[in-house]
């Protein structure tokens, strides 16, 4: 009798038995129960990504597909490494084991000693792709070199809904279009790297509150021109090979058994060929869950790995679930690994390029850091000051990271590490190992730049009255599993910087957040440096910043309110007290998400969306809009860029939108940008060009009725500006007879 691969499973226990004996099997344990009795050679795989993993799946026996189909929980494999899951490979076939370690930020959740980027909204913040890219490529590097396959990144949720969300510092910001922009070379430059890379939570998930328990209810408009808009563009535009559903439900079915948004919005309609794994133990039930879309389940939580009655192998021999389900899971796992090179490119462990990559964190936060505020031209500060007083949040030997499973472990290990305070009850607040005093210092050497804790108001008053300028760091942790109570600094901070302000006219403030702070000292301050939380070379940036080696040029991809209370949510939705059943989070607002709410409501935020100053002065001028070839709406605008100021600097010229009145959009929403490096007084002309079938379906509304995106008649006003809170309109596009 020849053993073939799928005679072991066919009929019934009894014949699996007696086959399994007839083979000189029959044992369970794991190495000869997942191994094939008479191993089969690996097929011929010279074809495409669809055509290899078919060939794959032909000499696959049943176990060896549900092995793909599940993690093996934290333990990292036979080779511990770290990673946040395993998923064990089948060596005859000489298909990879799948290391997966997150890596929002840099490679992280203690997967070894990785360089610790600026967070990922500062990414963003930059505005800028090519640096995006450089960002990716960071991760995917650092994940290879650590024996990585699958970079859990990617978190694109659309949190400007709800700043306070302690995740805001892993994302992207509030505005679909540069969520998913951004998001998308990240993407790429890691999937370059030969590691499969990730996006995630899909879908709505815009709270850690009850984050198992929060049931989202939105209406399918509001969805897709917010959260589900980014993800279609980092979908589309990345070739993004695996999605990670959230753990949160929507309209009262789990996400990762939600078969609208897995199987007829996700796979049918944008397309997407990788794979759909859950957020650890996200997964509530097998035929369900495998059935609406969902492919891999993490970790192994035992609904997939099919060890009990409602495993997967018993479903498909009992029926309950055709073999061609679990075909095209594997498949789809399989395709992901050719398409990126995993498959071709086994997991190794190397080293990280530590040097190259510290230059890269510290080039990002260079352009990401966003400078709100800088009154009478207070920075950049003279290196000819004689005595500079630096206070608080340890700025004398580090700088502030983000919580969570994005936490990594600093090249040199961190500067601080102290257990989270609760919640989110786990974790530590990890300090990166870069001192802002000691680079401020090295800027003026015969200076006295004196460090005061802020722990007093007195003290650090009396060191700020008695230096040239004081220089006060405020920062605010936020972590995975909690959320904000509010957008103010904690500890007494916002008392620190009033008394420092009150001591010192010349009082510059550094912000370490991950994303919108209220400061009801701003009118007393000279400037303020929103500079998230840096990344392990933030001193260095943050000083070259400071001393203007370095022209900031960030702009915020979120909204800054005046006051929680201006927010959509003025509380954050939470269930009844011990009470751990589903409870409805309700998004009334729909698609009007950060600045598109306020600009609807007619409030004036502390700093709008897309804002950011920089140490020269720019027009835009001589805009010119032209229609596209296709007549469909398609248009370009080409704005020149004049450095009216004395020092070199880059801007972000911003094209935003508002559509016919008819549709009901909101005011206006970006379309597109570009930044560029302008010499002073000299001009630069750049060009954006609106598509309207891209991706980001920019002159189009989600139209409930007909279930499809719209392009309706009318006048769509164009504005060109350098920040959504200031906007010119520059012409029109006519749609329609
Ligand atoms: C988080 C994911 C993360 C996973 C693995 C979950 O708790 O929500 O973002 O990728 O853990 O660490």
């Amino acid at each position: 009798m020849r053993c073939t691969r799928d005679s072991l499973f066919i009929t019934s226990i009894v014949v699996l038995t007696v086959a399994l004996a007839a083979c000189g099997g029959g044992g369970s344990s794991p190495s000869n129960h997942l191994s094939p009795i008479e191993p089969v050679q690996p097929p011929a795989l010279t074809g495409t990504p669809d055509q290899n993993a078919d060939a794959l799946i032909a000499v696959m026996t049943t176990d060896e597909k549900i092995q793909l189909v599940h993690g093996t929980g934290y333990t990292g494999g036979p080779e511990p490494r770290g990673a946040a899951g395993y998923v064990p490979g089948i060596a005859h076939l000489k298909i990879p084991e799948l290391y997966l370690a997150d890596g929002s930020v840099g490679v992280g959740n203690g997967v070894g000693q990785a360089t610790a980027l600026p967070s990922s909204i500062a990414s963003a913040a930059s505005w800028d792709l090519n640096e995006a890219y450089k960002y990716g490529q960071v991760i995917g590097a650092e994940s290879k070199a650590l024996g990585m396959n699958v970079n859990l990144g990617g978190n694109i949720n659309l949190i400007g809904r709800e700043p306070r969300c302690g995740r805001t510092f892993e994302t992207a910001g509030e505005d679909p279009v540069l969520a998913g922009r951004i998001k998308s070379q990240h993407i790429k430059a890691i999937q370059d790297q030969n590691v499969i890379a990730g996006i995630k939570h899909f879908a709505l998930n815009d709270q850690e509150t009850s984050r198992f328990t929060a049931d989202v209810v939105i209406d399918e408009r509001g969805a897709r021109e917010s959260d589900l808009l980014a993800f279609e563009i980092g979908v589309k535009d990345s070739g993004v090979q695996s999605v990670m559903c959230s753990y949160n439900l929507i309209g009262g079915i789990y996400s990762c058994e939600n078969s609208h948004l897995l199987t007829d919005i996700l796979k049918n309609e944008w397309g997407f060929q990788g794979f759909v794994m859950s957020d650890w133990g996200g997964t509530h039930s097998s035929v369900k869950a495998a059935t609406a879309g969902l492919d891999q389940e993490q970790p192994d939580t035992g609904y997939f790995e099919g060890t009990n009655a409602e495993g997967l192998k018993q479903a498909i021999q009992n029926g309950h679930m055709q073999s061609a389900v679990l075909d095209n899971m594997v498949h789809r796992i399989l395709r992901a690994m050719f398409t990126v090179g995993a498959y071709q490119h086994p997991t190794q462990v190397t080293s990280i390029d530590a040097a190259t990559d510290a230059a890269i964190a510290q080039e990002m936060e260079e352009q990401g850091a966003v400078l709100l505020k800088n009154a009478s031209g207070q920075l950049p500060l003279s290196k000819a000051l004689k005595s500079i007083a630096v206070i608080g949040s340890h700025a004398d030997i580090a700088v502030l990271s983000g919580g969570g499973s994005a936490q990594v472990i600093p090249v040199g290990g961190p500067a601080i590490s102290t257990p989270a305070p609760c919640p989110p009850c786990w974790g530590n607040v990890v300090w990166d190992p870069s001192s802002p005093l000691q680079a401020i210092q090295a800027k003026v050497p015969s200076a006295a730049v004196k460090f005061d804790d802020g722990t007093s108001t007195t003290s650090a008053a009396a060191l700020a009255a008695a230096a040239d300028a004081a220089i006060v760091f405020v920062s605010q942790w936020e972590s995975e599993g909690m959320d904000l109570p509010d957008l103010s600094f904690s500890n007494n901070q916002d008392a620190l910087v009033a008394a420092v302000a009150a001591a010192n006219p010349h009082t510059i403030v550094v912000i370490e957040s991950g994303g919108a702070q209220v400061m009801p000292w701003l009118a007393n301050v000279g400037a303020v440096l929103e500079a998230w939380y840096p990344g392990q070379r933030g001193g260095e940036a943050i000083a070259n910043l400071l001393f203007g080696d370095v022209n900031p040029s960030g702009k915020l991809p979120i909204t800054f309110p005046a006051s929680v209370n201006d927010l959509p949510h003025p509380a954050i939705s939470a269930p009844p007290a011990n009470s751990t059943a589903p409870f409805p989070v309700a998004y009334n607002e729909g698609f009007l998400v950060g600045y598109k709410y306020y600009d609807a409501k007619s409030i004036t935020p502390l700093f709008p969306f897309g804002f950011g100053l920089s140490y020269t002065t720019f027009t835009l001028t001589n805009t010119q809009l032209a229609l596209g070839p296709a007549a469909n709406g398609s248009f370009t605008v080409s704005i020149d860029v004049n450095n009216t100021g004395s020092v070199a600097g880059a801007e972000v010229a911003q094209v935003y939108l508002s559509l016919p009145a008819s549709t009901g959009e909101p005011p206006k929403r970006l379309v597109g940008w570009q930044k560029v490096s302008v010499q002073p007084g000299q001009t630069q002309t750049v060009t954006v060009d609106v598509d309207a079938l891209s991706s980001a379906h920019p002159l189009s509304y989600w139209d409930s009725t007909t279930g499809g995106w719209q392009i309706a008649n009318g006048d769509y006003e164009v504005y060109v500006g350098n920040s959504s809170g200031n906007v010119t309109p520059v012409g029109v596009v006519h749609v329609g007879p």
